[in-house]
């Protein structure tokens, strides 16, 4: 017998597919005479690969960026294998023809790393140049290896370590990448990131890289206006009380009562990625109402002061506010970690 059809849930994730595609559409304006590419890794950053790439397709991108072997099955649900590169590259003979039996690129980023291709056969690659962010990357020192000169490279790529700050470290990478670029051939040369591209056309060359400003990410203050925000995520209210004066709520009794309170608890926690650095500091909202949270962020359950939204009844949704920036100024995470820790028990349409 097949089971039954699920009941509705309690957690969702609105998300805002129109929003989406115009950031693509806003960074592939920025990215002048380059075009803009996506990268979709850690599941679109969270909001689903499935729900973000056949929107950026529609809207035109044509180059997607993964960063583990693993994450290619479900990419190739809905995009080509040529349109598909993976950043972490070979580093077992398996990785190789898993490459080439796929027809996935890889992001070679190593001298062991290019032999590997070749080993398997090679074929058009992209290739990582390490100009400063000393992460992942082959160091400028060896691209004078025989081997180099062997690959039949599609995108010559490097990556900016500090392109969020007014950083020498910027103008630095650029001007290294692009001498780099003179010496090496390949079919297009690719240097930023979402906040490479504010920084200014220089920067675009043939491909840029956005991720997290695709998902509504403002990591520089020139793309505020111009992203907007893609991911809404709600929960809903499992249980109502009255809380008395000297009662006190959750875990460890974090907070305590002074006054008669109407609290909610709701279906959030930090299993879902609404980590412990919320506790004290969050709140809901319904409509205009603001419900804060009170006490400390379980697993599975957050309670929040509703005396703001005296009609909430059992079952109605709150909202959590997620404007990337603001949320991640009150809770000292980051905007790519905000996107990236939203849990598996988030619905989606
Ligand atoms: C993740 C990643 C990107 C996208 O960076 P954002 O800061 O999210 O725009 C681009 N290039 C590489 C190599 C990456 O690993």
């Amino acid at each position: 017998m097949n089971p039954p059809d699920l009941p509705p849930p309690t957690l969702r994730l609105r998300i805002d597919a129109q929003a989406l595609a115009s950031n693509w559409r806003a960074l592939d304006r920025l990215s002048g005479s380059g075009e803009a590419g996506a990268a979709v890794k850690a599941n679109a950053y969270g909001i689903g690969v499935a729900n973000v790439v056949p929107v950026l397709r529609e809207a035109g991108a044509r180059r997607f960026f993964v960063a583990h072997w693993s994450e290619v099955p479900a990419l190739l649900d809905h995009a080509p294998a040529s349109e598909i590169a993976v950043l972490h590259g070979p580093i077992s003979p398996e990785d190789a023809a898993f490459a080439k039996a796929t027809g996935v690129k890889p992001v070679l980023n190593s001298l062991h790393q290019v032999r590997l291709w070749l080993t398997a056969g090679g074929g058009l690659c992209d290739l990582m140049i390490d100009t400063g962010i000393n992460r992942l990357g082959l160091p400028v020192a060896e691209l004078g290896d025989g081997d180099i000169a062997r690959l039949e490279i599609d995108t010559l790529m490097s990556h900016l370590a500090s392109a969020d700050e007014n950083a020498a470290q910027n103008r630095q990478q650029l001007d290294l990448f692009a001498s780099v670029a003179r010496e090496i051939p390949a079919r297009r040369r690719s240097l930023a990131n979402s906040a490479g591209i504010a920084l200014g056309l220089d920067y675009a060359f043939d491909l840029t890289r956005p991720g997290v400003a695709l998902y509504g990410g403002i990591p520089r203050s020139e793309l505020s206006g111009t992203i907007a925000q893609v991911a809404f995520p709600q929960a809903a209210v499992l249980q109502l009380r009255n809380l008395l004066p000297g009662d006190s709520v959750g875990y460890n009794a974090l907070f305590t009562a002074d006054e008669p309170i109407r609290a909610a608890t709701v279906s959030l926690g930090y299993a879902d990625g609404y980590l412990r650095a919320w506790t004290g500091r969050g709140e809901l909202r319904r409509g205009d109402a603001v419900l804060p949270v009170l006490g400390r962020v379980s697993m599975d359950m957050i309670v929040v002061d509703a005396s703001a939204a005296p009609d909430l009844r059992e079952g109605d949704w709150l909202d959590l506010p997620y404007s990337l920036p603001e949320a991640a100024a009150s809770s000292g995470l980051s905007q790519y970690e905000l996107l990236t820790l939203l849990g598996r028990r988030f619905h989606t349409d």
